[in-house]
């Protein structure tokens, strides 16, 4: 293996380099979260259609056990986070800021360990590609790393397409953010097994796992454990931020770039996040699904931080009095700093896609003040794929959002928040672009 590529010295063009508050929770071994007394459940919880519930109120439900069925291919069933019994199916805030459908359980004081194992196996090994989508399908998972997408849907390569490489992602690029760290020191054995699982179901010969440089002890931990035949490799990348958007990520390794608008699977890739794979190679031999996963809880004035295994659909509230937090200004974001989402109630609850809760002083946030545009450029140097988002900006305050979308490929935008980290005026771009994009969406929906 190449030196080089295991100090990081590869990267891509542009990003920003903010500071990594990670040191507080990073080098700390997961723990397990008790059970909050009242569980909350999304029916939707990736970007698929919604999981449809099939149980009723004043059912009693064991953990580990279906809840809601998928509702087609684009969905994913959910499974019961704990033991208890069915409270309601009602509608309740979320991270997204909307109120959604979910099934609310009144937790059983013996809520059990932690899968309801009833004994059954997948036999993935002699499975056909086909069986085996559908089994990642009934584990209910989704990617771990915030996105949310489907997994089964990624690992359904469309006909005619060969995938050449599988890339793992580990990267964790976002400040604060620590859980697919640990995650790599420690389950590298259902980390290799998920990655021999994705690699199959993809037909792909060979995986890599990528990480930023500044996580060199996982480097350590998982290349003794590598496949002797070299299918499975490792390799460092520079710490920058967005290194862990697929987009960064399939440059900074490979060189390859994948084309607007388009699929990792157009240019041979297909892109998994590690927790996902991880716990992809925990669940499905055992035919299990998913019910809970590591986030991190860290930020000002919190007691206990630390990355902790949750059960999905735990209210925000708990974990707050778990991990003990002090102070009247905080703000709460779910996710990272940069892509995450603010979240306005204490009762929402975490779901799968949530990898984070930050606890930051407000009087320690950015200055609010918005000023005009200066023309400095620092969001067209900071942009990783090349906008302009000076002039985007600028079109979203005159509210010409066709023409952002027409004329500056604003749906190429990922929401990464550079433009906005860097910007001097204190312009909330990346907000700005949120808005435009949900509503050219309403537009053309409209319009059909
Ligand atoms: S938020 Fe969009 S426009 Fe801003 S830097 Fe990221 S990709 Fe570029
Ligand atoms: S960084 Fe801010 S002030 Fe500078 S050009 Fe971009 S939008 Fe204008």
């Amino acid at each position: 293996m190449n030196l080089l590529n295991l100090l990081g010295r590869k990267s891509f063009p542009h990003g920003i380099h903010p500071d990594e508050y990670k040191d507080e929770t990073k080098a700390k071994v997961t723990r397990r979260l008790p059970f909050a007394p009242e569980i909350i459940v999304p029916l939707a919880q990736s970007i698929g259609q919604p999981a449809k519930a099939i149980v009723f109120k004043g059912q009693r439900v064991k953990r580990g056990e279906v809840i809601a069925e998928a509702d087609g291919f684009m969905s994913v069933p959910i499974h019961a986070p704990v033991t208890g019994i069915i409270k309601a199916i009602d509608i309740v805030p979320t991270a997204k800021g909307s109120k959604d459908p979910a099934i609310i359980i009144a937790t059983s004081l013996s809520s059990g360990q932690r899968v309801f194992d009833t004994g059954e196996r997948n036999d993935y090994l002699q499975m056909a590609q086909e069986d085996l989508v559908k089994a990642v399908q009934n584990t209910g998972m989704v990617g771990l790393g915030g996105a949310a997408f489907p997994t089964h849907v990624k690992m359904a390569v469309p006909a005619g397409r060969h995938i050449h490489t599988v890339l793992v992602n580990g990267c964790e690029c976002e400040p604060f953010l620590t859980t697919d760290h640990r995650v790599m020191l420690e389950k590298i054995d259902a980390l290799l097994l998920g990655i021999k699982i994705a690699m199959r179901c993809v037909a792909a010969p060979k995986a890599i796992i990528g990480i930023e440089n500044n996580k060199l002890d996982v480097l350590d931990a998982i290349l003794p454990h590598l496949p002797d035949d070299g299918s499975i490799s490792i390799e460092a990348v520079e710490t920058k931020y967005p290194q862990g958007a697929e987009k960064m990520l399939a440059y900074s390794l490979l060189g390859i770039e994948i084309p607007s608008g388009g699929l990792p699977s157009e240019v041979g890739l297909a892109v998994f996040n590690v927790a996902t794979l991880a716990e992809l190679g925990y669940l499905l031999p055992i035919k299990q699904g998913l019910i809970e996963r590591i986030i991190t809880i860290t930020g000002d004035g919190v007691h206990k931080p630390g990355n902790y295994i949750t059960p999905i659909g735990t209210p925000i509230r708990f974990l707050l009095e778990f991990a003990g937090f002090i102070g009247d200004e905080a703000e709460l974001i779910l996710g990272g700093p940069m892509m995450g989402m603010p979240v306005h109630s204490l009762d929402v609850p975490i779901t799968k896609g949530t990898g984070a809760l930050l606890i930051l002083d407000k009087r320690a946030t950015k200055n609010d003040d918005i000023l005009p545009c200066i023309k400095c450029a620092q969001c067209l140097q900071a942009c990783p794929i090349n906008l302009n988002p000076s002039e985007l900006g600028l079109l979203a305050a005159k509210r010409q959002y066709d023409v952002m979308e027409e004329q500056f490929h604003l749906n190429d935008c990922f929401e990464c928040g550079c433009c906005s980290y860097v910007c001097p005026a204190n312009i909330p771009l990346v907000q700005y672009f949120r808005i435009a994009k949900a509503l050219n969406r309403e537009r053309h929906l409209q319009a059909q």
